[in-house]
């Protein structure tokens, strides 16, 4: 119905393009709350909702395509200690750096979320565990290196991220096993010292 009858008058037109103008930043508000929605305030990087979503996806899209991706969790090292030495503040900053690392090493296509306090999942779609594991080890590099205010403080000498690899189809087919499977290699990898990549049948 968005169209003008010839002669149309000013006031016709003027009315119209209010209108435009009324939808098109209605239309905009709207996009600007779904990606709220789906982002994390603190690290804007996307939340857990958006991570089970795309993963549910995936599920769905490999299982026809029979090709592999893979999910990456990593959870900081001793942060508690951070907080209870440094405060909280800065250990949002913290937050903010790992999750700028994450943001900046990852493939367009790929998908960093914050999945919970100070554990992050970052999927990667096409991805074997080779090269998911070629990937976590570099993030674990640049975090280690990273010069992190009072990082010195902490219990290993250094801010560290320790991580978990898990890979469809070989390591799990659904989303919630998939998820368990990387998070036991996490916990192997804690058990086992920290700052480690850990999957099945690989620990570094
Ligand atoms: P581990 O090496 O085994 O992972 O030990 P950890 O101290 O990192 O783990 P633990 O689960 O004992 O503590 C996690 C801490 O993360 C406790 C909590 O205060 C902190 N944390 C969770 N969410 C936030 C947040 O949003 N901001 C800040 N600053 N800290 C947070
Ligand atoms: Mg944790
Ligand atoms: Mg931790």
């Amino acid at each position: 119905m968005d169209f003008l009858k010839k002669p149309f008058s000013d006031f016709d037109l003027n009315h119209k393009l209010l209108k435009f103008r009324k939808d098109h930043y209605l239309r905009k508000e709207l996009e600007q709350i779904e990606i709220e929605a789906d982002t994390d305030r603190l690290t804007g990087l996307a939340n857990r909702r958006k991570m089970d979503e795309f993963l549910e996806a995936l599920v769905t899209i490999f299982s026809e395509e029979n090709e592999p991706f893979s999910i990456i969790i990593a959870d900081i090292d001793n942060f508690k200690h951070y907080n209870d030495t440094n405060g909280h503040q800065l250990g949002d900053n913290v937050l903010s750096i790992v999750a700028s690392i994450f943001k900046k090493q990852i493939r367009r296509g790929d998908l960093a979320a914050r999945y919970g306090g100070e554990e992050f999942v970052i999927i990667l779609p096409n991805c074997s565990k080779e090269n998911a594991l070629k990937i976590a080890n570099n993030l674990r590099f640049t975090i280690a290196e990273e010069k992190i205010p009072f990082q010195e403080k902490q219990p290993l000498g250094n801010l560290t991220c320790t991580f978990g690899v898990a890979t469809f189809p070989q390591d799990a087919l659904s989303k919630e096993l998939l998820i368990k499977q990387a998070d036991k290699c996490l916990y192997l990898g804690k058990s086992d010292g920290k700052n480690k990549v850990v999957s099945n049948n690989y620990k570094n």
